[in-house]
């Protein structure tokens, strides 16, 4: 559906109107987030819940040094459902999508020890960024991560409020000068800190954000993203 003149119409609130429209259309669950057949009620069909469970049969807990000290943990590759799940949270201000990915969390690896006294938090968004959205994706991730976990989930990052351009659409150089100073740490921080993001493309976010988050004091910082995008660019 050509759908550009409902944008210009409702402006930044066009993807929670699309959602209002889509609810009295489609209640929620009945149609699934990645292929968009009917489901039975739930967010995925049962086609798609079964190739999400199956794709991490190969890729579940990825981990990878970003930095030294620094390992990022990734759930799945950035393609097929967890990809359109990712991108119904992030482009169509869809919360259910959120759920779905953070069940992906459990069971822990044996291996992955997040310790009790983590505190779980997100890459925050520019304020003119998450109105455009009318959603904070990060946020519900690192929420629905952290409550998964039992650990507590709060706002530790600070975001300057400028005309920075999208990540998604630069390559690792521009990105690192993108986010120079973008994030400064919200509190004095005496305890390790997780992480959470959507999708781990050069870490170069992740990084600027430990940084932050170590210049105030935290001496233990974990990633854990759901998606993980091979290459520099294009994320969706
Ligand atoms: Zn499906």
């Amino acid at each position: 559906m050509k759908t550009d003149f409902l944008y210009v119409r409702f402006g930044a609130n066009w993807p929670a109107v699309r959602r209002f429209f889509l609810d009295v259309v489609w209640p929620e669950g009945a149609v699934c987030r990645s292929c968009g057949k009917i489901s039975d009620g739930g967010v995925l069909c049962p086609a798609c819940t079964a190739r999400l469970r199956d794709d991490g049969a190969l890729f579940s807990w990825q981990a990878e040094e970003v930095e030294p000290g620094l390992t990022a943990y990734s759930l799945r590759p950035h393609q097929g459902v967890a990809r359109d799940l990712v991108l119904r949270l992030k482009h169509q201000a869809e919360a259910c999508a959120a759920r779905t990915l953070a069940d992906l969390i459990l069971p822990l690896p044996p291996d992955v020890v997040f310790p009790p006294d983590t505190v779980v938090t997100w890459v925050t968004m520019p304020e003119s960024r998450r109105r455009d959205r009318c959603v904070d994706h990060g946020r519900l991730l690192a929420e629905e991560t952290a409550r998964r976990l039992g650990l507590p989930c709060r706002k530790l990052l600070l975001r300057r409020e400028t005309r920075e351009r999208n990540q998604a659409s630069l390559n690792r150089e521009m990105r690192q000068r993108n986010l120079q100073n973008a994030f400064s740490p919200a509190e004095t921080i005496t305890f390790p800190v997780l992480l959470v993001d959507d999708v781990l493309t050069t870490g170069t976010t992740a990084r600027r954000c430990a940084e932050a988050l170590r210049s105030a004091g935290a001496e233990h910082v974990a990633v854990l993203t759901f998606t993980r995008a091979s290459g520099s660019r294009a994320v969706w």
